[in-house]
């Protein structure tokens, strides 16, 4: 099945498919050593990030200038595809590289873009991206986080959960009220530089979850956190609602990159299975239960990854509106749920044993309905525009 999106020049393909293998064998020989270890400490080691950078492998669709590799979201794409072939959960390199530099490229001002950008390149800083509260999550126009002006500076306070990269991030895009009297239109993003050490900053619990294991998930906390105003993203506070409705379309189609690759490594992993284990004299493959079930879910991997190479294309072309990235997005992880519980049924008890990739695959994608916009609120988006 195809790893890089379709539509593109030969050598487009033959590019993308060097990276594909690239991107793979760094995974598989670098990243999946450790999955043990990063799930038992609730982090990935920092040092993935800067093998990953020396490889070229983080900020590929980032302007050569600012340090990136100066390519597409395609080779994006054959990132995002290649870790989850790869069995790697532990990276959360959709948010590190798929939408925080995307933000930092389109709205901070030219003396941050060449600070920060080269170092989220190169590994050497994390990103992060912090929006949901306690109190939030979906109704990001409600957060409470506020960003107080105090001379250059503004003192941020306020909570955060859900972090994705909250322990291990050095760059951290927060979502704040700069006008807590408006809703939407009070909202802006403000960038901070952190450490361990930075007053006013705190990162919380590692947040205990059923899957993606070796991925660290956060609280943060912060009180009186003092950032340049020279940070805002935009040229005017309250602009914060508008580049979060820009951005998501991407981040949304990232979800759809990941399931499609889920989709056909869970088939291609169950049909492995189901052609060795015998039951009643014969493989469970010979059985027409299982061949009809595994007929299926081939059948939706290959609608998935049309769809899914369709929009990629779209993005490419600067034509992917918001209806389609909330249709990609709740209907390609509502199908990577339904595909991989599927496989999990064909595995038997095996496939509930966590040492089974089937079973990781089940618990890490189960969050794709989720975040990144709940599905009910893309099916919602898609309505508006009916
Ligand atoms: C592993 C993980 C990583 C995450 N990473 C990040 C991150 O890096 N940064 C960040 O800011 N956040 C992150 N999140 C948070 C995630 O984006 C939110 O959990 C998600 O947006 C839902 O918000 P909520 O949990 O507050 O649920 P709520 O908003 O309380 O919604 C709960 C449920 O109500 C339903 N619902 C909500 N709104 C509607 C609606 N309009 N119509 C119909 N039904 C609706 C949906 O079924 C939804 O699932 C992460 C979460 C997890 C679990």
């Amino acid at each position: 099945m195809s790893t890089a999106p379709t539509g593109h020049a030969p050598d487009d393909r033959s590019e993308l498919q060097s990276l594909a293998e690239l991107a793979r064998n760094f995974f598989v020989d670098t990243v999946a050593p450790h999955r043990e270890e990063f799930a038992e400490q609730g982090y990935p080691n920092r040092e993935v990030y800067r093998q990953a950078g020396e490889l070229g492998l983080l900020c590929m669709s980032v302007p050569e200038e600012y340090g990136g590799g100066g390519g597409t979201f395609a080779h994006e794409a054959v990132l995002f595809t290649e870790q989850v072939k790869g069995g790697d959960s532990a990276m959360q390199l959709g948010v590190h590289t798929g939408i925080v530099p995307h933000y930092i490229l389109s709205y901070a001002s030219e003396q941050n873009k060449k600070r920060w950008l080269p170092r989220l390149a190169s590994g050497e800083w994390i990103g992060a991206i912090a929006m949901t509260e306690p109190g939030t999550g979906s109704d990001l126009q409600n957060i409470s986080t506020k960003a107080v002006k105090d001379g250059d500076d503004y003192l941020i306070t306020g909570a955060k959960t859900f972090i994705s990269n909250g322990r291990n991030c050095d760059l951290l895009i927060i979502a704040v009220k700069t006008d807590p009297a408006q809703g939407a239109k009070g909202v802006s993003l403000v960038v901070a530089e952190v450490a361990d050490d930075t007053p006013g900053f705190e990162r919380g619990r590692l947040l205990k979850k059923i899957g993606q294991k070796g991925q660290d998930t956060t609280e943060l906390f912060f009180d009186g956190l003092r950032v340049p105003r020279a940070n805002l993203l935009g040229t005017a506070e309250g602009q914060g609602f508008i580049q979060l409705m820009q951005q998501l379309p991407q981040e949304r189609l990232i979800c759809g990159v990941a399931a499609a690759a889920a989709i056909e490594a869970a088939v291609d992993e169950t049909l492995t299975y189901v052609k060795q284990r015998t039951a009643f004299g014969k493989p469970l493959f010979a059985m027409q239960n299982t061949r009809f079930e595994l007929a299926e879910c081939a059948t939706i991997a290959e609608v998935v990854r049309t769809f899914v190479d369709s929009a990629v294309d779209k993005h490419l072309r600067g034509v992917l509106d918001v209806k389609t990235a909330a249709m990609v997005k709740y209907w390609t992880t509502d199908q990577q749920s339904h595909v991989i519980d599927r496989c999990v049924q064909l595995h038997g008890g095996y496939g509930y044993m966590e040492e089974y990739p089937i079973a990781r695959m089940w618990a890490d994608g189960r969050i794709s309905r989720i975040y990144a916009g709940a599905n009910e609120v893309m099916k919602d988006l898609i309505a508006r525009s009916l």
